[in-house]
């Protein structure tokens, strides 16, 4: 396998910075990138299906997974666990797909170590209050788990120099723009 082939690209940012938006605009860009699905114990929102937003998994199937090693890393957040199974990273590589992996800070920590050669990309609102504005109009969590991610969030944003890539997503096209270079020059270098 050329080291090309086996780039993994992971995207990390506080809730409601628009990671989601700027990997979709990715996606469209640079069609051979691969999106890993992550398993999550937390509640599908409406709209979202097993296996394509997440591997919605309980937490009895997800702590089985932790104990048999399935996961690259595993986060909890809010309450509910997070983690990139293997598998779904494996598989995209080994067909010869760059992956991307939306993941929150624990889980990129943890990638530093599993996989040193993973480019790491920080996103970054223009400021905390567009955070709020952002979660609260998408209207998919209640105003406690609003709060929660804020937190979150403030101790994420303290976190950002611990990333050689950083992007500011004011506006999403400069934002798509910047995210594309970055990805399109390490897939060039390897
Ligand atoms: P949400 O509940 O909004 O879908 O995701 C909450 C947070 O978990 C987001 O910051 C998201 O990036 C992060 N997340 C999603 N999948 C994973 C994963 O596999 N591992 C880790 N560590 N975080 C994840």
């Amino acid at each position: 396998m050329s080291a090309r082939k086996s780039k993994v690209f992971v995207i990390t940012g506080p809730s409601g910075v628009g990671k989601g938006s700027l990997i979709a605009r990715l996606r469209k860009e640079v069609p051979e990138i691969e999106l890993s699905v992550s398993a999550t114990t937390r509640s599908p929102r409406q709209g979202e299906s097993n296996g394509v937003e997440y591997h919605f998994l309980s937490p009895e199937d997800f702590e089985r997974r932790v104990e048999a090693g399935e996961f690259l890393e595993h986060a909890r957040y809010s309450n509910n666990r997070y983690g990139t199974l293997r598998s779904e990273v494996e598989r995209r590589l080994v067909e010869g797909h760059p992956v991307v992996l939306e993941i929150e800070l624990q889980g990129a920590r943890q990638i530093r170590t599993t996989m040193p050669g993973a480019v790491q990309v920080f996103i970054a609102p223009p400021e905390l209050a567009s955070l709020r504005r952002r979660l609260e109009s998408r209207g998919t969590d209640e105003p406690s788990a609003i709060e929660a991610r804020l937190k979150v969030a403030e101790e994420e944003l303290a976190a950002q120099g611990e990333f050689p890539h950083q992007v500011v997503n004011d506006d999403l096209d400069t934002a798509a723009a910047e995210l594309e270079t970055i990805v399109r020059s390490k897939l060039s270098d390897s």
